[in-house]
């Protein structure tokens, strides 16, 4: 790896999802001349889907990939500078903070906004890719609008799954919850309130095997499950599968030096996107487990610069004030 000469900015974004994109708005108004490093995924999870219908301000369906587009289109006309590189090393013990990218350019910054995302994680199976977005989703708040009366599984046996299968109960006909031992580890009060509810089956002891469906439309029109058990195999008919096995934030580079949950997900002070280290600010998807939504990351990315200003500003008023005194 060749390290170029080192580039500094006073605000830089890690990441470029709707976290991202709008910390960095953000930042560039407060005339901070942010640098965004756009990443593996430009423009973040929002790329991998297909219809957004809950993104406020759009009365029209919109697609993913065409929102993040007009994010980084704002982001570039009030003149953010968008980095293609991934940051490989963060050394956040140095001041300014060092950023290490893969293409071995050095970046440093006065403040550091993460919002590197979180990522669903999948089970493997070769047809999720395939059917991603065409009746294979893992984010029932997103999609599930979409089986209004149909009929969908829900794999995962965690809270994740267990609340998405009361999200869809609302809206689809029946909703079955696959899960691969005969024990949930969700919360009981939202276990007791799935047993009770009539729209909802379980299956214990179980994994999905295949997935069926049809090219045109691309769709989903069944699933085979296999007992772990008895090995036998059920093929069921349905409309949609929902994949709630858990989901990795993106915070492996951060590892030592910013304070995380057990689960990897950045630790912020309550109500607030700051971590433990000031000058450091988590927004997005890679703070937050629970809402995990495009707008919630949007709000907590503007947080996020609202915050790094405050600490840039109040910054330079105590290097002002030392100057001053040195004067004196
Ligand atoms: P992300 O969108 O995850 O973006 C993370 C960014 O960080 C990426 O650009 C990535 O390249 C970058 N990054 C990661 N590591 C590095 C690194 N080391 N160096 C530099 N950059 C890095 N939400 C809704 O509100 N409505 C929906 O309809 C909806 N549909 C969805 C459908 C799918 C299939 C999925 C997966 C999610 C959906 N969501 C939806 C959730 C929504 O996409 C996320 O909540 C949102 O994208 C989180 O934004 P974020 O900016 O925190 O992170
Ligand atoms: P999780 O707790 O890790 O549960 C994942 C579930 O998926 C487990 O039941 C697991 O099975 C199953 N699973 C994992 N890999 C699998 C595979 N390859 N094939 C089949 N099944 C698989 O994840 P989560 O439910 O997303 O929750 C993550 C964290 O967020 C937890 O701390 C949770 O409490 C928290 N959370 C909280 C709330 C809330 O408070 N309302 C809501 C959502 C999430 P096993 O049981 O066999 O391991």
């Amino acid at each position: 790896m060749i390290e170029h000469a080192a580039r500094h900015a006073p605000v830089i974004v890690i990441g470029s999802g709707p976290a991202g994109y709008t910390a960095a708005i953000y930042a560039a108004r407060a005339m901070r001349k942010p640098m965004l490093i756009a990443g593996l995924q430009p423009g973040g999870q929002l790329t991998i889907t297909t219809d957004v219908e809950n993104y406020p301000g759009f009365a029209d369906v919109i697609q993913g990939p065409w929102l993040m587009e007009q994010m980084r289109a704002q982001a570039k006309h009030v003149g953010v500078e968008i980095v293609e590189d991934i940051i490989v090393k963060a050394e956040l013990d140095k001041r300014p903070f060092r950023l290490i990218g893969d293409s071995g350019q050095v970046y440093l910054a006065d403040a550091v906004i993460i919002a590197t995302g979180a990522q669903a994680k999948w089970l493997g199976h070769p047809k999720e890719l395939y059917f991603g977005g065409h009746g294979v989703s893992a984010c029932a708040t997103c999609d599930g609008f979409f089986y209004r009366g149909k009929d969908v599984a829900v794999i995962g046996g965690g809270n994740s799954a267990v609340e998405e299968a009361l999200y869809l109960a609302h809206l689809a006909r029946s909703v079955t919850v696959i899960h691969r031992r005969d024990s949930f580890k969700a919360e009981k009060i939202l276990q007791e309130r799935l047993f009770n509810h009539p729209a909802i089956e379980v299956v214990w002891n179980s994994v999905l095997e295949d997935i069926e469906g049809a090219e045109e439309p691309k769709s989903v029109t069944g699933i085979v499950i296999r007992n772990l058990k008895t090995g036998e195999m059920e093929a069921r008919k349905l409309d949609g599968v929902f994949i709630a096995i858990g989901h990795s934030p993106a915070t492996d580079i951060f590892k030592g030096q910013v304070e995380m949950r057990d689960n990897g997900y950045i630790k912020v002070k309550p109500g607030t996107t700051e971590t433990n280290i000031p000058g450091v600010f988590a927004a997005g998807d890679v703070a937050d487990e629970v809402y995990r939504q495009a707008v919630t990351a949007a709000g907590l990315g503007c947080m996020a610069a609202l915050e790094a200003e405050r600490y840039l500003a109040a910054r330079e008023l105590d290097h002002a004030k030392t100057h001053a005194s040195a004067i004196a």
